[in-house]
Formats: C-alpha cells, structure tokens, sequence
C-alpha cells in the first residue's frame, strides 16, 4: 500500500533521513521507535505530505507521489494526528466547525443532514457523544481533544493513520483507553497504522511489526515479539534497556 525508496531529508547540511525504505500493507499496525532527535516526526510529515523529501520515492499503491494528480487522491487516504491535541484543533472553533470543515474538504456536496449523521458517526466512532459538539478546545480534557482529532482525521476516511506520540500527552489511564479505542478503530475500519512512540510497552500492545530508527537511518525492522525478545542490533537493545 505505502512503500518508502530511499528516503532522504537534510535541514540546513544536517542529514535527518538517510535513505529510509520499507512498506505498510494494508491493515498493518507498524511501530516506529527511536530516541529523541531520530527522524521520527520528519518521516511522518514526509509520508503525510507536510515536507518533501530531497530524495528517494513514496509510492501509494505503486503510485508516485511525487505526481501533482497522484497526490490529491491519494493524501486524502493518510492522514496524520499530532502529538498535542490542543495545538491540533483551532482554539476558536468548536467542535463541530472542526469536524465539519474536515468533511466538506473532504467529502463536498453533501446536504446538512448528511454532515450531521457523519458528525454523529465520527463522534461515536471516537466514544464521545454529540453533547460534545458544542464545546470549544478549552471545554475538552487533553483526552478528549486527542478523541476530536481522532474524529477529524477519520473524516476522510484514511487508509493510513500516522500516529505521531498521539497518546504522549495523555495520563496512563486515558492511554489504556485511547490504545482500546485505536485496536477497536483498526478493527471496524481495517485501516493501517504507523504508530510513533517512545514507549515500547504500548508500542508492544498495539503494533504487529516494528521499525527501528537511529539518526534517521533505519537499523532493524521485525515482529514486535521478536524485537522485543531478540533484538539484533545494538541501538534496539540500549532503547529496550531503557524501558523500565
Ligand atoms: P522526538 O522523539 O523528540 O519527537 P523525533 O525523532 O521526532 O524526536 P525529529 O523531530 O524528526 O525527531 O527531528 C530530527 C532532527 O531534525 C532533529 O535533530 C531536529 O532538531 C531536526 N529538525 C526537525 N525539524 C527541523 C526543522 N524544521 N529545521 C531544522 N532542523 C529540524
Ligand atoms: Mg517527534
């Protein structure tokens, strides 16, 4: 579905993505763990289109992306959610207008009623009801924003998830909920994931493959069981020692 070919980003003269491929297959949970300062978040915008990469190829279903028409349709089937939910929403809309400019972008030329049965939808996808609707981002937990973005990025009905340390910010308790409600999400939708994360015990629970990062060089890729019970390369060792 996703392949990355040789991936490459500078800032400045700094090399932050060095040559970086690997695929996501459809219905895919893949894990990307890494230290701070790896690349992590710089893939993600790559893959979602926020920065381009200086060199290499991402192919959607063998399509380029680097082609203008490619790239309208296929953006629309990844979408991102953020680690900060309230840097995420517009702090002057509520959460309707969020969801709602979300699908007229997305989905045009639909009637009111139909917006309001795909706003319900999304509400009760994410486990919010429509009481929500009214409020604006200083109304809402830090959980309960993340579940808002959650909708937002459903609105175009994705393909692929990136999630970028979405549950970094959220208590151990709501997290447990989140990863509930993502492994639910995944299984109504049957869509991929590229979940980010400093945390290999949630990374554990959710992903089926990891990807190991390390000054933006990808330097293991395997099976969350046997990453976690036989790491090859040294970094992935030091990142599991750290794990308390
Ligand atoms: P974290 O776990 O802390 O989120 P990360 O793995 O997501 O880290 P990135 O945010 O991708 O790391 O950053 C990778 C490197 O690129 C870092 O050295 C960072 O300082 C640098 N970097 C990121 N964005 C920019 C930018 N816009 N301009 C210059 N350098 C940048
Ligand atoms: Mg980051």
């Amino acid at each position: 579905m996703l392949e990355l070919e040789g991936i490459q980003k500078h800032y400045q003269r700094k090399r932050v993505l060095d040559a970086v491929s690997f695929s996501i297959h459809p219905g895919e949970i893949v894990g990307l763990i890494g230290m701070s300062g790896s690349g992590k978040s710089t893939l993600a915008r790559c893959i979602v289109g926020l920065e381009q990469a200086d060199a290499g190829r991402l192919l959607w279903n063998g399509k380029a992306l680097t082609d203008r028409a490619v790239r309208k349709t296929c953006y629309q089937h990844i979408q991102m959610v953020f680690q900060d939910p309230r840097n995420s929403l517009n702090p002057t809309w509520t959460v309707r207008r969020s969801l709602l400019e979300s699908c007229r972008q997305f989905q045009p030329a639909k009637s009111m009623n139909e917006y309001d049965r795909m706003l319900e939808s999304l509400l009760e996808s994410v486990g919010l009801d429509m009481d929500y609707l009214r409020r604006y981002p200083h109304e809402l937990s830090t959980g309960q924003c993340q579940r808002v973005c959650l909708a937002r990025s459903l609105a175009p009905e994705p393909k692929l998830l990136v999630l970028d340390e979405c549950l970094s910010a959220l208590d151990v308790s709501i997290q447990a909920q989140m990863i509930m409600l993502l492994q639910e999400l995944h299984h109504n939708r049957q869509m991929s994931y590229l979940f980010i994360s400093h945390d290999i015990a949630v990374v554990a629970s959710l992903c089926q493959r990891v990807l190991v990062i390390q000054h933006g060089a990808i330097v293991e890729e395997a099976g969350v069981h046997e990453l976690i019970h036989a790491p090859k390369h040294p970094y992935t060792r030091s990142l599991l020692a750290d794990t308390p």
